[in-house]
């Protein structure tokens, strides 16, 4: 069975591991500082806190936005439910806005017809790596006076107009899940370029703790520890960081590999006019995070019958990107409808792509679907 996805680590994520775990000091600590620094140098982002999962990062980057109870923050309900967690932990409201088939990210013109007095924040997502407008959710910011945030979980390594995701706003919140394009086991980070936003992530992240456990450690003064406001342990283990710091150092390849075998299937598909593929639009990089392949109305097969016929070649597939606002936690009393979301959901399905992939599995993978979708090879 070809997986769906496969984490690219090695002896030399493990053997870092092992000297941290050796050194004696394997919480928060030195490596974390150096992964901050090496992700600030990957990034070009001026500051990066590293946290114990996205999800976190997510939610302290709604507290320093000043996010509380009755705000309202614009995402898509098409995105991994933390995406809309992050907003409803704070006490405020996730406003669920459509996203544009074309690469399922926010519609900039649905965004601006849900603002109301009552909202503070956009949460744009950059879904399965491939990054969304941003300037235009940048502009829409500036002329409504409201924070912009990033949930780039999945967008490590993309670029939106020659630049690597990470730059081009204040909160950029990053993912290292397995499921992800680099991982930690589990993992986050926010790079900003807002000190004050810097200064508070890190106390946030540790209790709000006002002196930090290396300086306690290193001083020959007795210290007492002042807990400033109500804080949270977010943390990053020097464990998880050694292993970031050695998939930091192979990402260049593994982005280059992603986005080889993306090209793969985008030639050896184009010609099925049965789907849809993820095309990058002018000055996007994706990273690839995943490949969602999209299912229009002249599909001899339903969405599922494609997904068990995969299946049957050996192809572990997954169904598209989930809608939060069908889920339980969010569903309202008078049905929200989203169709564009809904549909793209539901008509949508990922096929394995991962670092190293055997070039037999990519074209058996091609072959497949071209056999189930148009009866040729
Ligand atoms: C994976 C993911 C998250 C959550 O990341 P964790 O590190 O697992 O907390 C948030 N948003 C999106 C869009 C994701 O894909």
């Amino acid at each position: 069975m070809i997986p769906i996805a496969k984490p690219y680590l090695d002896k030399e994520e493990a053997e870092s591991a092992y000297s941290v775990i050796m050194s004696g000091w394997v919480a928060q600590g030195p490596k974390v500082e150096e992964f901050e620094k090496k992700f600030c140098e990957y990034t070009g982002a001026e500051y990066a806190v590293a946290v114990s999962n996205c999800t976190n990062a997510l939610h302290l980057s709604m507290i320093v936005s000043g996010i509380s109870g009755g705000d309202e923050v614009i995402c898509p309900s098409m995105s991994y439910i933390a995406t809309a967690n992050s907003v409803a932990y704070t006490g405020g409201i996730p406003v669920f806005a459509e996203v544009s088939p074309a690469d399922y990210n926010l519609d900039p013109d649905n965004v601006r017809s849900l603002i109301t007095v009552r909202t503070k924040a956009i949460l744009v997502a950059h879904q399965i790596g491939m990054p969304a407008d941003i300037d235009e959710f940048r502009k829409i910011c500036r002329d409504n006076n409201l924070k912009l945030i990033e949930d780039a979980a999945c967008a490590i390594g993309s670029e939106y107009k020659g630049e690597k995701i990470g730059v081009h706003s204040e909160l950029v919140c990053f993912s290292f899940h397995p499921r992800k394009v680099m991982t930690t086991g589990e993992g986050g980070m926010i790079t900003t370029n807002n000190k004050d936003y810097y200064e508070r992530l890190k106390l946030l992240r540790q209790h709000a703790i006002s002196i930090s456990g290396k300086e306690r450690h290193s001083s020959d003064k007795l210290t007492f520890e002042d807990h400033l406001e109500t804080g949270y342990n977010y943390r990053m283990t020097d464990i998880q960081a050694a292993i970031g710091i050695k998939q930091l150092g192979k990402l260049d390849y593994i982005i280059k590999e992603r986005r080889r075998i993306a090209s793969l299937y985008i030639s050896g598909l184009k010609d099925i006019d049965c789907i849809r593929l993820p095309l990058e639009p002018d000055n996007r990089k994706s990273n690839y995070q995943s490949f969602a392949i999209y299912l229009n109305e002249k599909s001899p097969l339903s969405r599922n019958e494609v997904m068990q016929k995969l299946l049957n070649e050996g192809i572990s597939v997954r169904k598209g990107v989930m809608t939060s606002h069908r889920e339980s936690a969010y569903r309202t009393k008078n049905e929200l409808r989203l169709p564009v979301s809904e549909d793209l959901c539901d008509r949508s399905f990922m096929i394995p792509l991962y670092v190293p992939m055997d070039e037999k599995d990519i074209f058996h993978i091609i072959n497949s679907l071209r056999k189930i979708l148009k009866n040729i090879i």
